[in-house]
């Protein structure tokens, strides 16, 4: 079965043959209604809304939320074949893993009942998108350190403060927002707390203008007072720092499968390129030093794609650790961003050209090494476990 790796790591075992149609499925859904247009939202700096629509509709948002709330019920093995299509096809505008895999999670397991019922079957069809606000202008590694407030008034909370870097923060329909509700006591005085768009006093602000992944959006937002009922808190007051802990494993394997994929589908795609392209009346392949450089990088993919895969079969066994998810995305990144390097390099001036796809997934994986933790945080998680 065709799951784009050009074969060296051998079959892979993760995935079974239902997997496989879903991502004959994905594949089709990808080529008919993203690939034709995302140079188009490159350069709008945003994908409609409709888009995300036309996914719920096919069954791409969600797969793993559970039936009684619109998702399929589905295990984690279809959301990865979501995540590795995304980087097949460099569409790094497309937002649908950090709703599906990172958002929507924390919806699902801590929201009341009735706000379950209200938002969870409008995530699976696309009509509420989301995003989480962690980061703000003055701290981003240092979680425990937020500033952004949450203060019980009667049956509400009020929420003052600002976030920034929010993926999906022009479209979001519902932010997950990181407050201190204990301001002396730290971490364990963080909670989480939804807020709908429209709500009194919440902005969203410009849509940040990047070095890379251009189609997405990325914003600052902004909470003056705003005031939303006690029912839109996530889980126990103060518990918000262990959620988060909690979950950001499958936030750091997202990264780390879509980094085994890009290494994949460019390599391949630099590979093509070198056999083609002529200097000094051979081709660049021919040269040894850069099917040395090629050879080297094939070695990097395919031991990361046996790596990726090991991590997302204990994954979906419910055994990944926060230090093994720290490694694969700490790994997959590091090796993403110098193999994306060579095969930019190996393209000469036209890998430079915004218009060959080299160039866009090398800007694009840039951010790997910093968002959902930094290279240097995931090492601070590995060096505690030694
Ligand atoms: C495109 C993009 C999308 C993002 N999406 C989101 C989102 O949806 N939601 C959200 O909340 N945030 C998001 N972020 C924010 C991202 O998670 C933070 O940028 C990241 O966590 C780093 O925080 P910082 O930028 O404040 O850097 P800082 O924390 O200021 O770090 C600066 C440097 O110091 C290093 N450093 C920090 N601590 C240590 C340490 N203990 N030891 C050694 N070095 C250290 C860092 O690695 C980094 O190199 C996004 C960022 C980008 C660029």
């Amino acid at each position: 079965m065709d799951t784009a790796t050009p074969g060296a790591a051998g079959a892979r075992s993760v995935f079974n043959a239902d997997h496989e149609i879903f991502r004959t499925q994905v594949r089709r859904f990808f080529e008919r209604e993203i690939v034709p247009y995302h140079r188009e939202w490159e350069r709008a700096e945003i994908v409609p809304r409709e888009v995300w629509r036309k996914a719920g509709a096919e069954g791409l948002l969600c797969p793993v939320m559970s039936e009684e709330y619109g998702g399929a019920g589905a295990d984690f093995g279809y959301a990865a074949v979501i995540i590795e299509e995304i980087a097949r096809t460099n569409a790094s505008g497309i937002g649908f893993p950090l709703h599906s895999d990172i958002v929507v999670p924390y919806v699902e397991e801590f929201a009341r009942p009735e706000k379950k019922r209200e938002w969870l079957p409008r995530m699976a069809s696309g009509e509420i998108i989301t995003a989480i606000a962690m980061t703000e202008p003055g701290m981003g590694s240092d979680l425990k350190a937020v500033r952004t407030t949450a203060r019980r008034d009667g049956s509400d909370w009020i929420i003052n403060g600002s976030k920034t870097f929010i993926s999906n923060g022009q479209n979001c329909g519902l932010v997950i927002v990181v407050c201190k509700t204990d301001p002396g006591a730290g971490r364990k005085g963080i909670s989480l707390i939804c807020v709908e768009e429209g709500t009194k006093g919440f902005t969203k602000g410009r849509n940040l203008e990047k070095i890379g992944m251009h189609a997405a959006d990325t914003s600052e937002l902004f909470f003056d007072d705003v005031r939303v009922p006690a029912e839109n808190l996530l889980g126990e007051e103060n518990s918000g720092f262990s959620y988060l802990i909690r979950n950001l494993p499958q936030e750091r394997l997202v990264i780390a499968i879509r980094a085994a994929m890009s290494m994949e589908v460019m390599l391949q795609k630099t590979i093509d390129y070198a056999k083609d392209r002529k200097v000094f009346g051979q081709t660049v392949f021919d040269f040894q030093h850069n099917r040395f450089k090629l050879a080297e990088q094939k070695a990097n993919a395919v031991m990361f794609r046996v790596f990726a895969d090991h991590c997302l079969a204990l994954h979906m066994k419910g055994q990944l650790t926060i230090d093994m998810a720290a490694t694969a995305k700490l790994l997959g990144t590091e090796m993403q961003n110098r193999l994306l390097d060579d095969c930019l390099q190996m393209h000469g001036g036209y890998g430079y050209m915004a218009e060959y796809e080299i160039g866009r997934a090398w800007a694009d994986a840039r951010v790997g090494r910093i968002y959902g933790g930094s290279s240097e945080i995931m090492k601070e998680i590995i060096s505690r476990t030694l």
